[in-house]
């Protein structure tokens, strides 16, 4: 990641569920390879069918391609409030997941992940009653 990781650890969660529904079509086609791959020769794969080199060749090129398919985080940041996902190489259905984390964040203290809404402390953040009282009061 070129731009950095600029945001509190209260959204760990909603980034780690963003980055494994980014990542999914990676590793089903990475654990179809693994599993073609210890089945090869065996005719105990599914259906009773021996799993040939070819099979195995077919399932690791499809694995390669999801690879290239996946996108590369350039910064991950709070900005006015929310959470900010940049992607390059990314498809339209996986924009439409980062949309979905920078929506959760505005629910979800940035700094404990309780429930929480966006507040202005001087700064917009969205926060839980808690660390909002606090930032006040550091304000004053
Ligand atoms: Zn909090």
């Amino acid at each position: 990641m070129s731009g950095g990781f600029e945001c509190g650890d209260g959204w760990y969660h909603i980034i780690d569920a963003l980055c494994c529904a980014l990542y999914a079509p990676y590793s089903l086609a990475q654990q179809s390879y693994e599993g073609r791959l210890k089945a090869e020769g065996k005719a105990e794969y599914v259906g009773g069918r021996v799993v040939t080199a070819e099979d195995v060749e077919k399932a690791r090129l499809a694995m390669v391609a999801a690879g290239k398919a996946v996108p590369v985080a350039t910064q991950v940041k709070e900005k006015f409030g929310t959470l900010r996902f940049y992607l390059r190489n990314a498809s339209e259905e996986q924009f439409h997941y980062v949309h979905m984390a920078e929506v959760m964040s505005s629910r979800v203290c940035e700094i404990c992940g309780a429930p929480g809404t966006r507040r202005d402390t001087g700064w917009m953040r969205t926060l839980c009653d808690l660390h909002e009282a606090e930032q006040l009061a550091r304000a004053q």
